[in-house]
Order: C-alpha cells, then structure tokens, then sequence
C-alpha cells in the first residue's frame, strides 16, 4: 500500500517543467532604437530654423527646441 502512494507521487513528477525552454535565450535581441550610441543605425534629423540633430527613424512631429514642425527638419545624415 505503501508503495502505490510512492509511486503516485513519482509519476506526477516535478521533473518536467525544472528547466526553462532553450528558446528563453534567443529572445534577448538587442533592440537598436534604444540603445543608439555608437554606430547609429538611424538617419539624422536636422532643424532648419535651431539647428537641432536627433537620430531616429523620422523627423519628430515638432522641435523640441523651437516648436518648428517636422517638414522644417531635413535629412542630416
Ligand atoms: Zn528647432
């Protein structure tokens, strides 16, 4: 009787889920858009009226600096 109990709890097992799935190391990508130091993958926008340069995908929709709107920056780099 013993024995049925130990081995009702063997088979219920807690081996299965001790280890992660290998796919939880792929997942960890560096993201390009946060970290844009150093070689930057993005183009360079350039303020027409201040002056101002910030890197990303596009324009921002106003200038931070002067408030001008995004058709008033061009492409830098
Ligand atoms: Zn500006």
């Amino acid at each position: 009787m013993s024995q049925a109990v130990v081995n009702g709890q063997k088979s219920a097992g807690s081996i299965p889920e001790r280890r992660p799935p290998p796919d939880a190391r792929k997942k960890t990508k560096p993201t390009p858009t946060a970290a844009g130091l150093g070689s930057l993958p993005l183009p360079v926008w350039r303020c027409k009226v201040c002056g101002y340069l910030c890197a990303r995908d596009g324009p921002p929709e106003v200038c931070p600096i002067c408030k001008a709107k995004k058709d008033r920056f061009e492409r830098f780099i």
